[in-house]
């Protein structure tokens, strides 16, 4: 039996939260403060470890297909919450459960076609709670669920609208039960980035664009029109999502050169993260066509291949995708495209 410690990891990092948390507008500053306090009733409130290998819960439905539930929080924190939409029901009418609901499909349709039952391997129920506190600013998985607030209308609205957000808290629980990568550092900002790639290539998947056709931002949708910004993140062009006067400006770095050293946000892992996705936007774009199909596998073979350590730093997982391109399509156009990809930020694939 395996002990792990799921970790906190909200959509929206702390450094925008807390900017938020000092702006001068209280419609602002209010509900940035609730979520920061929620947050951190997240953090030390609730169960520390989970236990995996135990079987989950008995089996309902058919496991090849997703077992989804989608429960209403109705304003409130105790979750789930009320049970709103379950596996092959029809929809309700509240579109917020319901694309917590297709999200849901769209992440496990994207394992499957990597051969994956569920996050866990083993065909693990997707639980989703929507609704999730009073104007809470964020969207989190908790180690065992996923929870979705509806924002402040001001800065953030209902954190169901991006398929790619979903996408990318369900990716937490995958790297949770395979490579667990430690939060921290590092290792962290790949575990935030490994989340990115997946929403990305959910989003993609979803809406059957080419690497070409893909905006590549993370959150796009999410942020109120008042914002000065696109998204969240932006893999395609990191630095750029939003320059504004509250939010202030995108931090995040393309290339080893800006590298950023900072204790805060966990030794930056929503900042420096922006380093591994560009780099995985410049392999996909690089091989062209579906990204989800050969860029998307050669890090999924990696997140998933077991050689992954939960200590590792950009330079392991560069030469791990490097020998995974090798391994699964030999030494020709992938294998060089992913050297080309991890050169151009930075980072070094040879000791
Ligand atoms: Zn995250």
């Amino acid at each position: 039996m395996d002990i792990r410690t799921p970790v906190f990891c909200g959509i929206v990092p702390p450094h925008i939260l807390d900017k938020l948390a000092r702006a001068d507008d209280p419609a602002v500053s209010g509900p940035a403060r609730r979520t920061l306090q929620a947050d951190a009733a997240q953090r030390t409130g609730r169960r520390l470890t989970t236990v995996l290998g135990a079987a989950a819960r008995p089996v309902a439905a058919p496991a090849d297909g997703p077992r989804r539930t989608v429960y209403d929080a109705r304003g409130g924190t105790d979750l789930p919450g009320i049970r709103a939409r379950g596996e092959g029901e029809e929809a309700v009418k509240d579109a917020t459960v319901n694309r917590a609901y297709a999200g849901l499909g769209a992440t496990f349709e994207l394992l499957t076609a990597y051969g994956r039952s569920s996050i866990d391997g083993a065909g693990l129920p997707l639980d989703a709670s929507v609704h999730y506190d009073e104007k809470y600013g964020n969207a989190f998985w908790n180690g065992e669920q996923m929870v979705f607030g509806d924002g402040d209308g001001e800065i953030f609205l209902d954190f169901t609208v991006a398929v790619d957000v979903i996408a990318h808290e369900l990716a937490h629980g995958l790297t949770q039960y395979t490579a667990n990568l430690s939060y921290f550092g590092q290792p962290g900002a790949l575990n935030e980035s490994v989340s990115d790639v997946l929403g990305s290539l959910v989003k993609q998947r979803t809406l059957g664009q080419s690497a070409e056709e893909a905006d590549w931002l993370i959150g796009a949708g999410l942020l109120a029109p008042r914002v000065e910004g696109v998204a969240l993140r932006s893999m395609k062009a990191p630095g750029t999502a939003y320059d504004d006067d509250v939010l202030g400006k995108d931090p995040q770095p393309a290339t080893m050169q800006d590298y950023v050293r900072t204790g805060r946000d966990n030794g930056g892992v929503h900042i420096n993260s922006g380093i591994p996705n560009h780099a995985f936007y410049l392999l996909a774009t690089r091989l062209g066509g579906r990204a989800w199909e050969r860029a998307g596998q050669i890090w999924f073979d990696v997140l998933t291949g077991g050689e992954l350590t939960v200590d590792a730093d950009f330079g392991s997982f560069a030469r791990l995708t490097v020998a995974a391109a090798a391994a699964r399509y030999g030494e020709g156009e992938e294998h060089e495209a992913v050297l080309k990809a991890w050169s151009q930020v930075g980072v070094k694939t040879s000791d």
